[in-house]
């Protein structure tokens, strides 16, 4: 109860201080010193600055992983966000770090882990959210990260490479009024599409005749998206939202360069790519239509997360002999959401398990945690039970494995 109370203020002391992918210097100190305070002799690794990598249990065969996502979101207009980064915690992750924390403390005082058959890895990742893209890009040309997500980062660097399963976690934005977890639920994966449609810029009043329009190109790709929405296979959570993110307009001048984003988001690689040569077929069709020319670059964000079986099934047992927690959500199918934990499940099997205890809107102004003891202890306490259950039902045999060369190979080819 009195690590509660401590656990508490840690926790609102990071909702103060939100910090944006691969910038979490103050989150992850705060970890360390607080890793270090609950057990003096932990052993940790860092990676990409602000990663955190410590183990429980040592040396076994089987690793398994607790990741938590140390970043927030970019949402100035948030009641609490910071207003020099325009950084919050309205994705809710430092919850996340919050119930590692009460885990491991937990973990600390019982010694539960002394007996499991495998070693608990916790894993604090930076940069799960797809953003502050020009920061990311610079750290790119610096040579200092590959991948703009902080998980295939880290697959990157090997800090997966001795772990058989991963679990994760991730609050959910909907109000509840009882204590609910969430399993089972797939996750879109998404690329981003840049076309930059190029014309001839000409006197708009004089002479027209011999310009050609880049931003009408983009108005009619626009147009061609919308009309083809209707052959998107709708199981698919097709997602498309195309902005205009550079251009040089004048007055009176005959746009000469229209430069359009899109993200695409889609619960399988396969049709993803369906869907992307559709798009730059729309974009090379309007090119052609109007007598101009469009250059395509791609960027691969997130792979679809696809859930695994086996360790969902044991976390529903578990929630079966968990009285405190009254409500399942298992199964409502696959959102359009995405999260670098569906590049990891690629490599290895994951399960994420979400958990209520929110008021407000996810990635809103209003997003807050308002249960407190269940996010803090009660979702903790089933964690802890998972994690002994885990002990003797897990091996080697049942779980995949891939490399982060296959992974890679994966990315390229889309
Ligand atoms: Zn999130």
């Amino acid at each position: 109860m009195v690590y509660l109370t401590h656990l508490k203020k840690f926790t609102q002391d990071l909702f103060d201080h939100p910090e944006l992918g691969f910038k979490e210097f103050r989150t992850s100190k705060k970890v360390i010193d607080e890793l270090k305070v609950l057990n003096p002799t932990c052993q940790i690794e860092r990676f990409s600055e602000t990663g955190i990598k410590t183990c429980l249990n040592p040396g076994k065969e089987l690793n398994i992983a607790f990741i938590a996502e140390l970043d927030s979101v970019y949402a100035p207009s948030h009641f609490n966000s910071d207003k020099e980064t325009g950084a919050a915690q309205n994705c809710g992750h430092y919850t996340q770090v919050a119930i590692a924390m009460a885990l491991y403390q937990k973990l600390i005082m019982n010694e539960d882990y002394k007996k499991w058959d495998y070693t608990l890895h916790f894993i604090f990742v930076p940069a799960e959210e797809y953003l502050d893209l020009d920061y990311r890009q610079q750290l790119v040309d610096e040579g200092k990260i590959v991948h703009f997500g902080g998980k295939p980062e880290a697959m990157r660097l090997g800090i997966f490479d001795n772990i058989d399963a991963a679990y994760c976690v991730h609050s959910i934005g909907e109000k509840f009024s009882e204590p609910t977890i969430e399993l089972n639920c797939n996750l879109a994966g998404f690329l981003y599409k840049y076309y930059t449609f190029k014309g001839k810029a000409t006197h708009a009043g004089f002479d027209p005749f011999n310009g050609v329009n880049a931003y009408s190109m983009s108005t009619l790709f626009n147009t061609g998206i919308g009309l083809s929405r209707q052959q998107f296979n709708d199981t698919q959570s097709i997602r498309i939202n195309p902005i205009i993110m550079k251009s040089d307009m004048s007055t009176n001048v005959i746009p000469n360069e229209v430069t359009i984003g899109t993200d695409l988001r889609c619960q399988s690689i396969d049709y993803m790519t369906h869907v992307a040569e559709k798009l730059d077929k729309i974009a090379q069709g309007s090119a052609y239509a109007l007598e101009g020319q469009v250059d395509i670059t791609t960027q691969m964000g997130y792979l679809p997360f696809v859930q695994n079986d086996l360790l969902n099934d044991l976390a529903r047992t578990v929630y079966e002999q968990t009285p405190a927690i009254t409500r399942l959500i298992d199964d409502r199918g696959s959102i359009a959401a995405a999260g670098d934990i569906g590049d990891l499940a690629f490599m290895i099997p994951c399960a994420q398990i979400s958990y209520g205890g929110f008021a407000g809107t996810i990635h809103g102004d209003d997003f807050q945690l308002v249960d407190e003891d269940f996010v803090l202890d009660t979702f903790p306490n089933y964690l802890l039970n998972l994690f002994n259950h885990l002990n003797g039902n897990l091996s080697k045999e049942m779980l995949y494995k891939k490399t982060y060369h296959e992974y890679k190979a994966l990315i390229e080819s889309i």
